[in-house]
């Protein structure tokens, strides 16, 4: 399910050239496919239709609003992290009552907004949380339905950065204080308890910690019914991982193989905060060769894109695979650190990749960079930020223009005594 493919030795993003885009566009960009997106979405749709269930695409992943729009056409819901999220899922068309908000820093007036437009529930991570939560609802004569995000200790196998369901974590509520917590809930007049959240981290790559952590959440929703609570829904949380370079991530089937009999038995609908697998494998990075530079101890190609337009390697040392936009099969492979232009050592998209030898002006491709790519760049060394563009079929649509430096300093003021 890959629309990046090779055609007669050049790249090509569902029927249209990537080297033409650049041609037109200029280099760097984000390029995504809409065919990718949209089926991964439905892929994972499909693999969860034995139980009733809920995809609240994960925001953060990639939050720009035409993909929120195609993805709200499709039926999906949102999951946020902040008041900037909420907003820009309710200009993508996703229907309120399909939202969930996590994250462990709410303020009065984020929660107050949600509150507003109706959300689904919020996802809530510590007791004092719950009591604003609770004074914000009754100021506004609402309740507030919420699930309370379990930490089910559990090792998610992934990297140390991403791994969110560990007891040393900051998220949520230890799963031996959550009946607790459920309780207090329980008695506050403005708060309705509706679910449990977990999220136990990203880039998972087996089903197994699915499954440790699932039926533990199973059996609090049981105990949670037997005190009179209206438990109606379990989120699961995202995390389903993808393949990067040569990783063998469980396919949604997989995935819904192992989860979805621990939650046919619990009457509750299925949440599915899903980010990484739905926007990961639907974008490219496309940048430029600036410069070939040897040392006697490296060979570098300086690109025209950054760690400020791709941050996962340095934050993460993640792996992407990198690959030239134009192909030749007879070309020489060399080991090359692909670095940018930015003063900083970590700066670079990878480092020590196996690739055909390339020259002065060709074009790179940073594959797997759909999700956390464009949204967690910056303008950093005062680069503007790069276009995003979406392709269907033989159609390319500019869905976020280049930075002009303009751009760089609209928010800045010269005060009128200086
Ligand atoms: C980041 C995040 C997700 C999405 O994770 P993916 O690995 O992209 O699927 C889901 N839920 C919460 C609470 C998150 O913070």
């Amino acid at each position: 399910m890959n629309d990046f493919e090779y055609r007669n030795g050049e790249l090509y993003c569902e029927d249209l050239r990537v080297s033409d885009i650049a041609d037109k566009m200029g280099t760097p960009f984000y390029l995504y496919s809409r065919h990718t997106f949209i089926s991964h979405y439905q892929a994972i749709d499909q693999a969860f239709n034995e139980i009733p269930h809920i995809i609240c695409y994960s925001v953060k992943a990639n939050s720009n609003v035409a993909l929120l729009k195609l993805l709200a056409n499709e039926g999906s819901g949102a999951d946020i992290v902040s008041g900037g999220e909420l907003y820009r899922a309710l200009k993508g068309g996703i229907d309120p009552g399909r939202i969930v908000f996590a994250g462990l820093g709410k303020t009065a007036e984020e929660i107050e907004y949600a509150l507003k437009e109706g959300i689904l529930m919020f996802n809530v991570e510590s007791s004092q949380e719950m009591l604003l939560i609770n004074e914000v609802a009754e100021k506004m004569g609402k309740q507030a339905p919420v699930a309370i995000r379990v930490n089910p200790d559990i090792d998610p196998k992934t990297h140390p950065n991403i791994a969110t369901g560990l007891k040393e974590s900051k998220f949520g509520i230890p799963l031996n204080q959550a009946m607790a917590e459920y309780e207090v809930a329980k008695r506050l007049s403005s708060i309705k308890p509706v679910g449990i959240h977990q999220h136990i981290g990203s880039q998972i790559l087996e089903s197994g910690p699915f499954e440790a952590s699932l039926r533990k959440i199973a059996n609090l929703a049981n105990s949670l019914k037997v005190l009179g609570m209206d438990i109606q829904y379990i989120n699961i949380g995202g995390g389903f991982g993808i393949q990067y370079t040569d990783e063998q991530p469980p396919t949604p089937e997989q995935f819904a193989a192992a989860i979805v009999p621990i939650l046919s038995g619990s009457g509750c609908t299925a949440i599915l905060e899903i980010g990484r697998m739905i926007a990961g494998n639907a974008g490219i990075l496309a940048t430029k060769v600036l410069y070939n530079k040897k040392t006697e101890e490296k060979e570098f190609l300086v690109v025209d894109a950054a760690m400020n337009d791709l941050m996962r390697p340095a934050l993460y040392q993640a792996d992407h695979h990198v690959a030239p936009v134009k192909s030749l099969e007879t070309a020489r492979e060399v080991v090359v650190d692909v670095v940018g232009p930015i003063c900083e050592s970590t700066d670079f998209l990878a480092r020590d990749k196996v690739i055909p030898e390339v020259a002065q002006g060709d074009l790179l491709a940073v594959f797997s960079t759909g999700a956390y790519g464009f949204c967690m760049s910056s303008n950093y060394n005062s680069r503007p930020r790069v276009p995003e563009i979406l392709v269907s079929g033989k159609k390319a649509y500019v869905i976020r223009r280049r930075e002009t430096y303009d751009d760089l300093i609209t928010w800045e003021a010269i005060p009128r005594d200086f």
